[in-house]
């Protein structure tokens, strides 16, 4: 992409669009601006521990924290963070499965003025050990149970870093002498986390977001969702995925629950249905492929969701006829596109849908608040109502960039061209306006894919297949036959002695599970297309043969 074009290039080019309809990109179509609460998150949860002390804030299996639990048990971890030393903005990697203890370790450390970085206690050490590093993290919370990856990747040079068990800080009820908020200001440009995503070149990202932009996120979600006291929001997104987070802390902000489903649960759609049901979930979040899971069940055997009232689909573009289908299934449960990317706090577009849209595709919708949505051409310049362009962000959710990256954060985040000393961040997906001032996803301009809801960079797998001993050359596919979810394909080039187990078992070592391609196939030669480039469509299709 040419997008980066020095500022001073720009001058030299004549906008597309009039000094009006300029003025309407910057404005209507940005909605109106909702000032910020003056204090952020950990004050504003503090609050409702105060009005609704007795409230369920958090659940998972048979237990249940009321506000005044969660937040006992959050300062128990911030008061012991910050007896070891924490400063503000500190990296805190909390290597822990998604539990009860694990919503008050997020809690402890926002709370405690540090930036949250989760890690999955089944990653792979080495991949583990690079994220810690590149976040210069200096503490590491961890379940017991998860002590050797904390000693794996435990740091042998630079800045020191403390390792401490969870099990260790809080006590067996956690309502046990509270020892009170601790004294923390936190700022509204405060790192609040960082989320590693993919990397094209092999190297995972950390997109780093602050305070201010979560925040505003949180208060976009409560009013997409119309979230209130007494709903309950399934939290069901893996730890490493941002969604993750809002599932968890926005009903925190307004005297409703999070339900923790664990991962088994959804394996099975039936259990999910009844856990759902069971726990009184009224709102939920999926991603498509699962969506269209849960939708199939649904057709086969009807049944009421019981509360369940809006549920939001994200992570990629969501299909027309899973949604016509979901209305003639449940009419009365919402459903809300959600568009974004973890390098601008999660969520920036939704489209809410009480019944199936006229058009024959679903939009992404409009700017969530405090969002600037601009769709830009090659030179950077405003595209006009309707022509494509690439969809770049502005506005208040764009985070600070990926964390001691400043060539990769140089590329992604650029100046705001019309907002003097504001940054915007390239998302790399295409998009156009439509005249009802929504925006139309017409794909990605790169390798970036998603598989269910995971996003992941082709080139970060092909790289490390790549140094796998044997292995000359090697190409890795989206395969997607019709009627199953799509998955991974690796086709390589390689000497005799290879097996598809080795391969896999070595990404299975440097790769998180859902990057390690499902199917290997040896080819004697990668095939070809016309410029001369391996050819990915035709193995695509070879892929999706060989099943
Ligand atoms: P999130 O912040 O939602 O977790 P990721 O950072 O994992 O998102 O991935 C962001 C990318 O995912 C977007 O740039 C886009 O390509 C794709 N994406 C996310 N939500 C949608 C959606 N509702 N429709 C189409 N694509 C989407």
């Amino acid at each position: 992409g040419r997008l980066a074009a020095e500022p001073e290039a720009q001058h030299h080019l004549t906008e597309l669009i009039s000094e009006e309809e300029r003025e309407h990109h910057l404005t209507a179509l940005a909605g109106p601006p909702h000032p910020l609460p003056a204090t952020m998150f950990p004050g504003l949860f503090e609050e409702r521990v105060r009005t609704h002390p007795h409230a369920t804030a958090v659940s998972h299996g048979d237990t249940a924290w009321d506000y005044h639990t969660l937040n006992a048990a959050a300062n128990h971890i911030a008061i012991a963070l910050l007896a070891k030393g924490l400063q503000a903005e500190d990296v805190v990697a909390v290597v822990m499965d998604r539990t009860l203890p694990w919503a008050a370790t997020i809690l402890g450390v926002l709370k405690a003025g540090g930036a949250y970085l989760p890690v999955r206690p089944d990653f792979p050490a080495a991949r583990v050990a690079t994220q810690l590093d590149r976040s210069d993290c200096r503490f590491v919370l961890g379940q017991r149970s998860a002590g050797e990856l904390m000693d794996a990747t435990a740091q042998e040079s630079g800045r020191p870093r403390t390792s401490l068990f969870v099990e260790d800080l809080l006590p067996e009820d956690p309502d046990a002498a509270d020892p009170g908020d601790p004294d923390v200001a936190v700022r509204p440009g405060q790192l609040a986390y960082v989320y590693f995503t993919s990397g094209s070149t092999g190297a995972p990202k950390g997109a780093q977001c602050e305070h201010a932009g979560m925040v505003n996120h949180l208060y976009a979600k409560i009013d997409s969702v119309d979230l209130g006291a007494g709903d309950v929001v399934s939290q069901t997104a893996s730890q490493c995925f941002d969604i993750s987070l809002w599932q968890l802390i926005a009903p925190l902000l307004v005297g409703a629950a999070a339900r923790i489903v664990d991962t088994d649960t959804q394996l099975d759609p039936e259990h999910f249905l009844a856990e759902l049901e069971e726990s009184r979930v009224s709102v939920a979040q999926l991603v498509p492929s699962y969506f269209e899971i849960l939708l199939g069940v649904l057709e086969r055997t009807p049944r009421d969701l019981g509360v369940l009232r809006s549920v939001s689909i994200t992570g990629e573009a969501l299909k027309l006829d899973p949604v016509r289908r979901w209305f003639a299934v449940q009419p009365h449960v919402r459903l809300v596109n959600a568009y974004g990317a973890t390098e601008v706090s999660d969520d920036t577009m939704h489209e809410v849908l009480s019944g199936a849209p006229e058009r024959d595709f679903v939009s992404v919708g409009r700017s969530l608040r405090n969002v600037r949505t601009y769709i830009l051409d090659e030179h950077g310049r405003l595209a006009p109502l309707g022509t494509p362009g690439e969809i770049v962000f502005a506005g208040l959710s764009v985070g600070r960039g990926y964390i001691n990256d400043p060539e990769r954060t140089r590329q992604a985040f650029v100046p705001d061209p019309y907002v003097p000393g504001e940054r915007m961040y390239r998302t790399g997906d295409f998009g156009r306006w439509l005249p009802e001032g929504t925006i139309e996803f017409l794909g990605r301009r790169d390798q970036q894919v998603k598989v269910r809801g995971y996003r992941i960079e082709i080139g970060e797998i092909e790289n490390k297949l790549r140094g796998a001993p044997g292995v000359r050359d090697c190409a890795v596919v989206v395969a997607h036959a019709a009627g199953a979810e799509k998955s991974l394909a690796a086709f390589v080039t390689a000497s005799e002695e290879t097996g598809e187990e080795d391969l896999h078992d070595h990404l299975a070592s440097l790769l998180p599970v859902y990057m390690v391609p499902a199917h290997f196939h040896r080819l004697d030669t990668l095939p070809l297309n016309e410029n001369g480039k391996v050819d990915k469509k035709a193995l695509g299709s070879l892929a999706q043969s060989l099943g």
